[in-house]
């Protein structure tokens, strides 16, 4: 197992809390880890001393930090994995690509750190102003309160805190009280880098007591935050003037066009679909098929998620593990129950053995159905039929989601007209709604969220602009 301290750090320091988190194997339930959980006045005293920490690292350090970190990620790989797959109930496979992304993460804000910078602005065109110059200078915000949800451990850690040390920020993290072993391993890593005391402060807890002295705190500055609507909301309802930027809920929809390539897209469903148990907000949830092609979608896909392999996530070959808990698969069980009920039909999966649900497809989607508008955030796809682009439009933005949404088409008007019509914060073309190459700038609309995050973009929102004018007056002699 990795050396992990306490899994609280306070002011530099991995102490002890009043408290211990139990953390669980999704899959066995053994108890695996018991990080520390802090009392009110070491929560106060973290952002204290994250307060006191903002500034204090130059952009060179910050880079440097940053590398050095992820190389130890990348030498710790193994127990990382192993822990991974225990604290989330995913498979190696997920794991290892949720490691890799956060490698390649900390090295874009590296590269961030090293070129963030300002601009000169044009104030000659004011009168008076023909010989002043004037510049802007990028600022750390301040204390960033980081909170993040149980899906992504290490990579939805790592695109909040990179970003916001490499715009020379401190963070007070809290991570999911499902899985903070990720979030520890990340800062771990970043204090044997060399991370400066007091630049990073962990607070393992739940959200409702820790999450919420720190997202009320008036110290924090800004708060990025990624999770449920409900939450979202709340923490934007009692943050004060603290900038936020959130990461919500969704129900992504893919749309298959009649000249979609098929061969290319039903894996790339099927993996987006199901991968994590179907727990990725940009997860393909709602399947638009062209009615043109529906019948050959239905049945082809149907025999490919048939025999997507489930259950123990440690199992070769095993795609598809556990839900978080067992309360997760059974709401997964009624959202099936419900959409068959509306007049979906079930063509596989859908049955439930403790927090696994067999990988479950459905077709004739109602409107009415709860899948049509909830998150299911489970591992079900339910396919509806379109019979044009209006359709289809319509169908993509009947939620109050807006996240992601992806369409296979070969006809690139009909592609870019799609994109340009529906309401979400991206569309990708010839992939699904989960296609998300880090360096992208990705957020949502609607409910959705607010705000975007990949490194470049991230970076710049964590920091402020300052600027600066200089009247100058040519010497007189000139
Ligand atoms: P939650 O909203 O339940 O929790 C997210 C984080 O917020 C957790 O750390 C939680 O703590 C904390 N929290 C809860 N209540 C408060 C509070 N009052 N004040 C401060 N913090 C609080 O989300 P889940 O962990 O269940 O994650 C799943 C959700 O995340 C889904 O809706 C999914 O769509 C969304 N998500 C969105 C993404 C995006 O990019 N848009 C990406 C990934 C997930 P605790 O764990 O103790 O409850």
């Amino acid at each position: 197992m990795l050396d992990q301290g306490t899994g609280l750090l306070v002011d530099g320091a991995w102490v002890k809390g009043p408290d211990r988190l139990p953390v669980a194997d999704k899959y066995t339930g053994d108890v695996i880890a018991e990080p520390h959980v802090p009392g009110p006045d070491q929560v106060d005293a973290a952002i204290a001393s994250a307060a006191r920490s903002v500034g204090r690292l130059p952009c060179a350090r910050r880079a440097l930090v940053l590398r050095r970190a992820a190389r130890l990620l990348d030498e710790w790989r193994d127990p990382i994995l192993a822990q991974y797959v225990a604290e989330t109930g995913f498979t190696p496979a997920d794991a290892a690509t949720e490691l890799d992304r956060t490698l390649l993460v900390f090295e874009l804000c590296a590269q961030e750190a090293l070129r963030l910078t300002g601009e000169t602005v044009p104030v000659q065109a004011a009168p008076g102003h023909e010989d002043s110059l004037c510049l802007t200078l990028r600022t750390p915000v301040g204390v960033v309160a980081a909170v993040t949800p149980f899906n992504a451990p290490l990579s939805t850690v790592a695109h909040k805190l990179a970003p916001a040390l490499a715009a020379g920020n401190a963070v007070v993290l809290k991570p999911a009280e499902q899985t903070p072993l990720g979030a520890i391993t990340l800062v771990w890593a970043l204090v044997e880098a060399g991370l400066p005391d007091g630049l990073v402060q962990l607070l393992p807890g739940s959200g409702g007591t820790v999450g919420e002295q720190v997202v009320r705190h008036p110290a924090v500055r800004y708060i990025t935050f990624t999770g449920s609507t409900a939450v979202g909301r709340h923490i934007r309802a009692v943050s004060g003037l603290a900038r936020t930027h959130l990461e919500l809920g969704a129900n992504s929809p893919t749309l298959l066009w009649r000249d979609a390539d098929l061969d290319h897209a039903l894996p790339l469903i099927v993996r987006a679909g199901y991968r994590k148990a179907g727990q990725v907000c940009t997860s393909v949830q709602r399947l638009l098929v062209h009615e043109a092609i529906i019948e050959e979608v239905t049945g082809r896909l149907a025999d490919l998620v048939a025999s997507v392999p489930y259950g123990d996530p440690r199992a070769p070959g095993n795609q598809v593990g556990p839900l978080i808990g067992a309360a997760a698969a059974a709401r997964a069980e009624q959202l099936v129950a419900d959409a068959v009920g509306h007049g979906s039909r079930l063509l596989t999966g859908g049955s439930r053995s403790g927090s696994v649900i067999a990988p479950a497809l459905l077709s004739g989607l109602s409107e009415r159905a709860r899948l049509a508008s909830e998150e299911a955030f489970a591992p079900l796809v339910a396919i509806a039929a379109v019979g044009g682009l209006d359709e289809a439009v319509c169908l993509a933005d009947a939620t109050r989601y807006g996240l992601q949404a992806g369409v296979f088409c070969q006809d690139l008007d009909v592609a870019l007209a799609f994109a340009r019509r529906v309401a979400t914060g991206g569309v990708v073309v010839n992939d699904t709604s989960s296609c998300h190459p880090d360096p992208m700038p990705y957020g949502g609309v609607k409910d959705s969220g607010q705000g975007v995050e990949g490194p470049a973009y991230a970076v710049r929102d964590m920091s402020d602009s300052r600027t600066v004018l200089i009247r100058h007056r040519p010497p007189r002699s000139a």
